[in-house]
């Protein structure tokens, strides 16, 4: 579809609705994540779900369809199965994004009554050492590859989609493929993304890395038009990664504030996690509430990389990127048809 053609689509079905947003149900975590900020934020009150459903239907009624709930750590929650069931029975397609490492058998039954089916858990390693390193833990690994396991094999039967979410850095470059064969052996998908946080720097690519780092986009790229592969990432994310990654200008055409918004756990609603607040609850102790507009001008943003953003935005700029991702459904789609 010629690039005009799609604009034009885009304008006249999409034009300045927050179709998708993403959900930071709370701040808090079991983890202690090295590259993690999140969990130092100023926490805020969380919503209860009453307030949540209050504020998701005005996001609906403006366009929402699509929504991912993350943190922190969703599964802190106690009553996160009523908050899913909730947000699923205002329309939304749902996403949970967790760290895996709680989501034992009698939660995941739990959630799966939601009817919820789409995850994504966050996984940098297989090595126990380097996860426990990265993820301030001790001897966590085996825990959240039982969980990871056990949810791909009950999701593949009820027809879900689970995503493997791995941060890149110089600590696990050489363990792409394996990872990307570990999601392929769950018939689960991998989307690798840069590394966002504090340890950027420390964790950061060099120089001395350059020709590793080129080796290894050159086979993702290679692998991504092969058919059956895992890979979660469009072609155009990949190239945008690389760049990134070697430390180069990675443009994308960045619709924050148009087509997604981002919702903190007090209820905030920001054009993403990088901008300052817009709308949302005042205060826990009103029930004012300042509704959302579309954002059409942005102040100078910090930049990132986060694929759900960039990639929502590639399908709606990049022809190759909209058959990639109409790909990936349809495949999804045969296979919910087999499970
Ligand atoms: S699991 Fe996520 S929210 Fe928790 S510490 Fe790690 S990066 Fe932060
Ligand atoms: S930080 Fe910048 S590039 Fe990233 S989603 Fe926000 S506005 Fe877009």
């Amino acid at each position: 579809m010629p690039r005009a053609l799609l604009t034009l689509l885009r304008q006249v079905l999409w034009k300045d609705r927050p179709i998708y947003a993403h959900y930071g149900l709370t701040h808090r975590c079991n983890l202690r994540c090295a590259m993690c900020t999140i969990r130092e934020q100023t926490p805020g009150e969380e919503l209860g779900l009453d307030r949540i459903l209050i504020l998701f239907k005005h996001l609906r009624d403006l366009g929402g369809r699509f929504l991912s709930v993350g943190g922190g750590e969703p599964l802190v929650r106690e009553d996160l199965p009523e908050v899913l069931e909730g947000l699923a029975g205002l329309g939304y397609r749902v996403r949970l994004l967790s760290n895996g490492s709680l989501l034992d058998e009698a939660r995941l039954a739990g959630l799966l009554r939601t009817g919820v089916r789409d995850f994504s858990i966050s996984l940098d390693t297989l090595e126990p050492e380097l996860y426990d390193r990265i993820c301030g833990t001790r001897g966590m690994l085996p825990t959240v590859l039982a969980n990871v396991s056990r949810l791909a094999r009950a999701v593949r039967f009820e027809g879900g989609l689970v995503v493997l979410n791995c941060v890149l850095s110089r600590l696990n470059l050489r363990e792409v493929g394996t990872l990307h064969d570990y999601a392929h052996s769950l018939g689960a998908r991998i989307s690798f993304l840069a590394l966002e946080g504090r340890l950027a720097d420390a964790w950061h690519f060099g120089p001395e890395n350059r020709s590793e780092l080129e080796s290894t986009f050159h086979r993702l790229l290679s692998l991504k038009r092969r058919r059956g592969n895992a890979l979660f990432n469009s072609s155009a994310y990949l190239r945008l990664l690389r760049l990134r990654l070697l430390g180069l200008h990675a443009p994308w055409p960045c619709h924050a504030g148009r087509f997604y918004v981002s919702v903190d756990p007090s209820g905030g609603i920001a054009p993403c996690h990088g901008l300052p607040l817009s709308a949302g609850w005042l205060s826990s102790g009103t029930h004012e509430f300042t509704p959302w507009r579309p954002v059409t001008s942005r102040p100078l943003c910090p930049g990132c990389l986060r694929p759900c953003w960039t990639e929502v935005s590639l399908a709606f700029s990049d022809p190759r990127s909209l058959l990639e991702a109409a790909l990936l459904w349809r495949q999804h789609r045969t296979a919910r048809g087999r499970a």
